[in-house]
């Protein structure tokens, strides 16, 4: 089966075969690596190993924390503002879609969000354009946004010119798609469930001068200055989430790092782009300079024929098509696990679908 889910996603296979191996018997000690202490010297040394090849991965400077943490993607939509501002402080806002929308939602319980930069039409398609220097207060806590949409598939390279402002990027469905500069960034923060592992768990990578900035109200739970302090262990971390996210970045440096596989998910996507930009059976509702490499949303020009599409598609091990509820039509979801045989096969299908009913 070839799953194009948007999350929880695919993992690689060879991680699942190794869990899998590793279930009942975890480095000879006759439990799994969810029944040992967190703090005993065997998952610590998981739990070390994984910062590190993250680190490696990431090329994540020293001056940065990285912490592994709960709440998945939204939590941080809260642990944001809650670390970074006060409740009259502004916080800035671009909104690309979906995500980016419920984080302006949820810092409005906490600060004053301000929305700099929306979603807008080029050419009758959605394009995000970047806002100009003179938009960005200078006085902001922080500028929040989502490089890669995962509802609606838009994406873009380019980063805010914010100034001192830190950035905060919500990369829950592109982390490690790529090479990013993570010392242009304030904080990042991912759900791990699209390219790294288990929902549930999150990975934040904070600036070092960013820390001790929190509420006297923030719970400890949430507070990056806590967590950074107590190596993410305040509580009983997700460890069978943080064991098979190292697992994943064991793959990911086996498969050559962010380079390669930002490479691999580029041939991906032009793959599905041009099958279908080559065809007026389907549509792209998203300009091409704003397209995810991650989830690539498409329409059937007929959409009664969307269930017969995606049955036959199931039929042919291809499964969860269906676009997000607010958008319709299909979505492709395409994280650093799918192979390019399945998008080839997805493809392969689209074409002989349209022979038949187009
Ligand atoms: N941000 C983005 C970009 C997402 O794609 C998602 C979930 O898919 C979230 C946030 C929310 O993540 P979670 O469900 O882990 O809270």
């Amino acid at each position: 089966v070839f799953n194009f889910s948007a999350g929880p996603a695919m993992l690689p296979p060879a991680v699942l075969r190794q869990a899998q191996q590793e279930l009942l018997n975890w480095q000879n000690s006759g439990c799994s690596v969810m029944e040992v202490s967190h703090r005993g010297d065997e998952f610590m040394a998981v739990a070390e190993q994984a910062e590190t090849d993250l680190r490696q991965l990431m090329q994540v400077p020293d001056n940065y924390h990285v912490l592994f943490t709960h709440g998945g993607g939204r939590a941080h939509f809260a642990a944001v503002p809650l670390n970074l501002s006060k409740p009259e402080d502004t916080s800035l806002h671009l909104v690309s879609g979906s995500w980016s929308k419920g984080a302006v939602s949820e810092a409005g319980k906490f600060n004053q969000p301000k929305v700099i930069g929306e979603l807008t039409q080029k050419d009758g398609l959605d394009f995000m354009q970047q806002p100009s220097a003179e938009e960005i207060d200078q006085d902001a806590a922080y500028l929040h946004f989502c490089p890669n949409e995962t509802v609606d598939g838009v994406a873009f390279d380019w980063l805010p010119q914010a100034g001192e402002v830190p950035l905060v990027a919500d990369m829950s469905s592109c982390i490690l798609s790529k090479p990013i500069d993570v010392s242009r960034y304030g904080v990042i923060y991912a759900g791990a469930q699209k390219n790294i592992g288990p929902s549930g768990l999150s990975v934040v990578i904070v600036r070092d001068d960013l820390l001790g900035r929190a509420q006297k109200y923030t719970p400890s739970i949430f507070d990056y200055n806590e967590l950074a302090t107590t190596r993410s262990m305040y509580n009983t971390p997700p460890t069978f989430s943080w064991y098979l996210a190292g697992l994943v970045f064991k793959w990911l440096l086996n498969e050559g790092g962010v380079a390669a596989i930002a490479k691999h998910n580029e041939a991906k996507a032009a793959c599905l782009y041009n099958a279908i930009d080559q065809s007026d059976f389907y549509r792209s509702q998203i300009h091409p300079e704003c397209r995810s490499i991650m989830n690539v949303p498409f329409q059937l020009s007929d959409p009664s024929l969307d269930d017969l599409f995606l049955t036959q598609a199931a039929e042919q091990g291809l499964v969860a098509l269906k676009g997000h509820r607010f958008v319709g039509g299909m979505r492709a979801s395409i994280y650093n696990a799918m192979s390019l045989e399945g998008v080839k096969r997805l493809v392969e299908f689209m074409r002989d679908f349209e022979r038949r009913q187009g």
